[in-house]
């Protein structure tokens, strides 16, 4: 589970944009975890507490906004919502995908106080 690094490095991150902004609290972090980006929305949440203590955003509340994961696929042409664990075309069988959406993680949001 590598959910816990992926937000330790997003806590750096945000803390060097705010800084620069005068910022001193985040309110809320809002953050878009696509279905086939490999980072399990659950974990994230489990993880937050740890990725977050002792640092500037302790109080800060997470939101996680997930996206479908959309494929395309390269043998039929059938584009629909595939899962990390599932990316086999319901028509064709194919497992030769062209990933559409639902790749990413990014941060939407940064509200502060
Ligand atoms: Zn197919």
């Amino acid at each position: 589970m590598h959910e816990l690094g992926v937000l330790n490095s997003m806590v750096h991150t945000i803390e060097r944009i705010v800084k620069e902004q005068n910022v001193t609290a985040v309110h809320k972090l809002v953050i878009e975890v696509g279905e086939l980006s490999g980072i399990v929305p659950r974990y994230l949440e489990q993880s937050w507490p740890a990725a977050s203590y002792k640092t500037f955003m302790e109080e800060t509340k997470l939101e996680l906004i997930v996206i479908p994961g959309i494929v395309k696929c390269k043998d039929c042409g059938r584009v629909f919502n595939a899962v990390y664990s599932d990316l086999n075309c319901p028509d064709c069988g194919s497992n030769d995908m062209e990933i559409l959406e639902g790749n990413d993680l990014m941060i939407k949001e940064i509200v502060c106080n």
